[in-house]
């Protein structure tokens, strides 16, 4: 890193701080601490300035705020243009974003703008002795994990959520709140609507009960469901489901889908392909249901429940409602 500064990108909906940004203001604090710089923070918004106040407890040196009633509504082009300017200005040799939609939508074309390396789905980052930045994340749908340097004087990188420990609250800290003009951006980016997200998304969920090809039909859904609800979790999919529109989307589990680290993940007649495998592996205690006992989910399971799942999800229910 030429510059010594580390800034962090720090995504917020509706006056809500993305949880993601306590983890990259963890990080990005160790990073710009070991190589002697500060640690700036930049927000965008309508109404940001509690935000800001919560980003210096979270450990931001200085937090530059753009707070204007247009970006209520998101506008990566907006965002990336007023973006650009301020890696020199806050003398950053790193800028991190989250791994998410927002922080994928911003940082190619930032990076992209300055001409700086970007390594995306960080799982994380180590400033070495001799002043070089590490960037480590899963290759080959996770069977390897690709160690990474930038050569350009910015290094940039998208750091996936929930894959370094936050950074702890101190409400008693102090830092700067600079506020920022918004410079006009000339945009084609016009937002017909937004909709609303249908359930509790799965990257952030504590028990996620996934159900895999074992399903007989997308009715069978409601069963895994009533497993979930009865554990207060989320149902998620393998990708055969999704790709047969038994559910959306945003409920895929795996390289494809979306990465889990819930804190229990129950596998329901999944087999553990290496495609799913490098999206919940690192999940904290995982249950695996599965009539075969030779399938590879069993294989990194802490219990191996060998049954039908239409026999042994039902009696599990009946057991937590009890
Ligand atoms: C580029 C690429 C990306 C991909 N990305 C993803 C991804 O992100 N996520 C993903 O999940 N997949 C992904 N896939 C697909 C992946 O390769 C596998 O095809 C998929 O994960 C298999 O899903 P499954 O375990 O549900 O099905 P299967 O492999 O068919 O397994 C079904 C399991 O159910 C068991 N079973 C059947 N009936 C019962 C029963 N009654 N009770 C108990 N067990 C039963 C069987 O023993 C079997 O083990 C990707 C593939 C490619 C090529």
């Amino acid at each position: 890193m030429d510059n010594k500064g580390v800034l962090v990108y720090a995504e917020q909906e509706g006056g809500k701080l993305h949880p993601i940004c306590s983890e990259l203001l963890g990080k990005g604090r160790e990073i710009a601490d070991k190589a002697g710089g500060a640690l700036s923070c930049v927000v965008f918004g309508s109404a940001v300035s509690d935000m800001a106040q919560e980003l210096v407890a979270y450990g931001a040196d200085t937090v530059y705020a753009f707070d204007d009633e247009s970006l209520a509504v998101f506008d990566p082009l907006v965002q990336k243009q007023n973006l650009v300017g301020l890696v020199s200005e806050a003398a950053a040799g790193l800028v991190l974003f989250g791994a998410t939609f927002t922080g994928k939508a911003i940082a190619p074309r930032v990076a992209t703008a300055l001409e700086a390396g970007l390594t995306s789905n960080c799982t994380a980052l180590e400033l070495q002795d001799d002043g070089t930045l590490l960037q480590v994340r899963p290759a080959f749908t996770g069977n390897f994990l690709a160690h990474i340097k930038t050569r350009s004087s910015t290094a940039m990188a998208t750091l996936r959520y929930r894959s370094v420990e936050a950074a702890v609250k101190d409400a008693s800290r102090k830092g700067a709140v600079v506020k920022k003009d918004l410079q006009p951006v000339e945009t084609s980016v016009k937002v017909l609507g937004k909709g609303e997200a249908k359930e509790a998304s799965i990257a952030g969920a504590d028990i996620v009960v996934c159900a895999g090809r074992g399903l007989k039909k997308a009715e069978d859904f409601a069963m895994v469901k009533q497993l979930a609800d009865a554990l207060g979790g989320v149902v998620g999919a393998t990708r055969p489901l999704v790709d047969d529109g038994w559910i959306s989307k945003d409920h895929q589990v795996g390289f494809s889908g979306t990465i889990v680290k819930p804190k229990l993940y129950i596998g329901c007649g999944v087999s553990g392909s290496p495609q799913h495998l490098a999206g919940m592996r690192d999940s904290g205690t995982i249950v695996a249901i599965n009539s075969d006992p030779s399938v590879a989910l069993f294989r990194i399971a802490d219990y191996a429940v060998i049954g039908d799942i239409y026999e042994i999800i039902p009696q599990m229910v009946a057991l937590l409602k009890k």
